[in-house]
Formats: structure tokens, C-alpha cells, sequence
């Protein structure tokens, strides 16, 4: 009976073994959120370290999808706490090198995500892929740019802005200084020198890198100036930067909430099924929801108020959005993001709403046009003309880009603004 009862018991402890000793959870997705809707971050990423001659930074890279890591930051703005490291970046696995997209707040930050990544695969980065000019994206390009011999593919407004001159009203200014190397500590900031991007293009392009097919797409100016994604069509993940936020309310210091709502109807035009955000743990198909639902509820309460004659000293009263309320960093930035948009919204013109799913619709009927044209003459010439092959390639599209502007021209736009689910308020 004893004995019985003895293996009873050793048999209810281990059973529940997993609940005392709740920290060896095994994520078998990491796209998913857990139980109680928190990410994985604090599996991961156990808790910072930050001593030593360098600061430790303590990376651990998900896995997004077969050739995709990321690293998340702290849902925080950048203090000297976290270094820096509260936003995502991410690599992409090549078949000969790691493509960077985003390169962190640091070359510190920069040098030991390299680290960690080595481990899956000892391949050289040399190309590193920037989504916007704010400087907790870009502070690691000195690091691949100096040890990897890396290109740096970036905004226009990062040379602009930071290394100047900044051409305001027909004046000249000196660039500006970065954040981080303003705030963080010495041991974090060390050996970081801003690194200018080496190319910046006027519009989309296609790139094919290492085997991979990627398309840097421009959405101007939305979160900052100047926004760009990246998506990888064969792998059908979309790496958003900050045009998406999740589980924090989004900062809109630099940005337009219409720019804002055309950036991410141009990612929902798009086939996906992993998004990652610049900010934000989320990055299965819900991962752009939270911000397509702010920037709607924002924009149409802002309207209503004006409507209703409210001025813009009062309009951070009126408009408190108060689903946000929970969502970190909601006390610091939405009140700014409300006021900004007030201003902005003064001009508002339903026409600057742009129709990506119609445009999507019309470059794949243009492009399979010209493949099956393209096929034809090839088939004919086809005995006669060796194929070459082609490692690396890089093809403006131009002529989505013409379709682009006629079309925001000739067809009036659809009021695409995302319709806004029934929330009750707190
Ligand atoms: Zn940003």
C-alpha cells in the first residue's frame, strides 16, 4: 500500500513538474503567442546584462520562418537600461551570406547579433538593408561595413538628416545627433561611428541577393520621411519595420497617420504569412492589426472632433483612445500622436488615400503580361541563345512605378480606411 502510494505521488510530481519549474517552456512556434498572450521575449531573452568593457546585449535570435532570425527589443523607448535595443532586426539566410535587414542601435549591438547568427551559419554579411533614418535601426552599420566589407542599402534621409547638410527653407544645417550615442552609456555606444549608406533608390526595386528574391518597397513618407519594407515573396514574410507596431502604441513624432494607413494597406496587399513588426512581439497574420485598427480609430476620432469645431489645444482631451490605455508607452506617445495628427488632418484630402490592393492587382496582370511575352521570344530564340546565369540581379521597377502615379491620378481612390471592430471603453 505504502509503495503504492509512494509512486503515486513521485508520479504527480512529475506531472507537475512543468508548472513549478514553469521556466522551461518549449516554444514549438515561435510565431505564436503564449498562453497568457505574451511573446516569448523573456524566454529568449532572460533579463539584460549590460557589464563588462563591452555591453552585453545578450541576443538570442527567433527563428521567423526557414531563412529568417529576428531580434526583439524591449517594448521601451531607449534608455541607458536597454542600450538601445528596443527595436527588431532581422537576417536573412542567403546561400552564401546573411542579408541584414536593420542593423541595430550599435556596433556593440551589431557585432554580437553577428555572433549569434555565426553560430547557425558561417557566412559573411554583405549586404545590409535599413527601413528608415530613426537611429535605433541603423547604428550597426559601421560594424558590417568596417568588418564585412557590407554595402549599406538605406533611406535617402539618413545621409541627409544625420550627416547633413539638412536643406530646410533654403537654409543649410549640420546633420543632426543621434540618440543613442547622446544617451546610452560608454560601454554601449563605443566604436559606433555613423556609417553612410552606400545606395538609396527613388522608388521599389527587386533585388535578388545570394538566391534570395526580395522586394524593398518604398512607402514613403509615413512613419518617418522616408519608409521602406522589405518582402520576401517565396518565403511570404514581410519585414515591416515601424510602419507596424504591436503591443505598444506606435510613435507618430515624424510621421503622417494617412501615410501611415496607405503604408499598411500597401503590406495587406501583399501575400503573407509572417510579419515582422519594428516594434512588437506578434508576427503571425494578426501582427499588423493592432496598428491598422489605431490608425483608423485615430484618424476618423480626430475628424469627427474637428468636425464638431473642438481646437487643437483641447483635442488631447477629446480624443484619449482609450483601447490603447494598456499598451506600453500609451502615457508618452499617444497624447503626441493625437496632436500631430490633428495637424495634419487640417489638410486632410480623401484623394491621398491610396488603393494598393487595385495597384497589386494591376502590376501582377502587367508583369504576367510581359513573362508570357517574354517567354514567347524567348522560345523562339530558344536553340540558339546560350542562358546565362545570373548571380546577382537588381531591376528598378519603373513601370510599376508610372502605373503607381497615373493611377493615384486617374482613379479616385477607395476610402480604404480599415474598418474599426467595436471596442468598449475602458
Ligand atoms: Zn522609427
Amino acid at each position: 500500500m505504502k509503495k503504492i502510494l509512494s509512486i503515486v505521488l513521485i508520479l504527480a510530481f512529475v506531472i507537475s513538474m512543468p508548472f513549478i519549474f514553469n521556466k522551461s517552456v518549449t516554444v514549438e512556434n515561435p510565431n505564436k503567442l503564449d498562453i497568457d498572450g505574451n511573446f516569448i521575449l523573456n524566454e529568449w531573452v532572460p533579463s539584460r546584462v549590460g557589464e563588462g568593457p563591452d555591453w552585453n546585449y545578450n541576443l538570442k535570435p527567433v527563428k521567423i520562418s526557414d531563412r529568417v532570425w529576428c531580434f526583439f527589443g524591449a517594448m521601451e523607448m531607449p534608455t541607458k537600461e536597454n542600450a538601445g535595443d528596443m527595436s527588431n532586426s532581422c537576417y536573412i539566410k542567403g546561400d552564401t551570406e546573411w542579408i541584414a535587414w536593420d542593423s541595430g542601435p550599435s556596433y556593440i549591438f551589431a557585432k554580437q547579433a553577428y555572433a549569434e547568427m555565426k553560430k547557425i551559419a558561417d557566412m559573411p554579411v554583405k549586404t545590409v538593408i535599413i527601413s528608415h533614418e530613426h537611429d535605433d535601426h541603423w547604428l550597426g552599420n559601421n560594424y558590417y561595413k568596417e568588418v564585412h566589407g557590407a554595402k549599406i542599402i538605406g533611406a535617402h534621409s539618413i545621409n541627409e538628416n544625420y550627416f547633413g547638410p539638412r536643406h530646410i527653407e533654403g537654409k543649410d544645417y549640420p546633420g543632426m545627433q543621434t540618440r543613442m550615442i547622446k544617451a546610452l552609456y560608454q560601454n554601449a555606444t563605443r566604436d559606433t561611428v555613423l556609417a553612410l549608406t552606400d545606395e538609396a533608390h527613388d522608388d521599389t526595386v527587386e533585388l535578388k541577393i545570394a538566391g534570395v528574391n526580395l522586394e524593398y518597397v518604398k512607402v514613403g513618407y509615413a512613419h518617418s520621411e522616408e519608409d521602406w519594407y522589405l518582402y520576401l515573396p517565396d518565403d511570404k514574410v514581410v519585414l515591416a519595420a515601424d510602419v507596424v507596431m504591436n503591443g505598444r502604441v506606435t510613435s507618430n513624432r515624424d510621421g503622417l497617420v494617412i501615410g501611415q494607413i496607405n503604408a499598411i494597406n500597401s503590406i495587406r496587399a501583399r501575400e503573407w504569412d509572417y510579419l515582422v513588426p519594428g516594434h512588437g512581439f506578434i508576427t503571425d497574420k494578426t501582427a499588423a492589426d493592432e496598428s491598422v485598427k489605431y490608425f483608423s480609430i485615430l484618424t476618423d476620432r480626430v475628424l469627427e472632433k474637428m468636425e464638431d469645431g473642438v481646437i487643437a489645444d483641447f483635442i488631447t482631451k477629446e480624443v484619449t483612445l482609450d483601447e490603447y490605455r494598456e499598451k506600453d508607452l500609451y502615457y508618452i506617445l499617444s497624447p503626441q500622436n493625437v496632436f500631430r495628427s490633428y495637424e495634419e488632418l487640417e489638410m486632410y484630402d480623401e484623394d491621398d488615400l491610396i488603393d494598393y490592393v487595385a495597384l497589386e492587382a494591376e502590376k501582377k496582370a502587367k508583369k504576367e503580361a510581359a513573362a508570357k511575352a517574354k517567354a514567347e521570344a524567348e522560345a523562339a530564340q530558344a536553340q540558339t541563345v546560350e542562358p546565362t546565369k545570373v548571380e546577382k540581379t537588381e531591376e528598378v521597377n519603373t513601370e510599376a512605378a508610372d502605373a503607381a502615379k497615373t493611377e493615384s491620378t486617374e482613379v479616385p481612390s477607395v476610402p480604404s480606411v480599415p474598418s474599426v471592430p467595436a471596442v468598449e471603453s475602458v
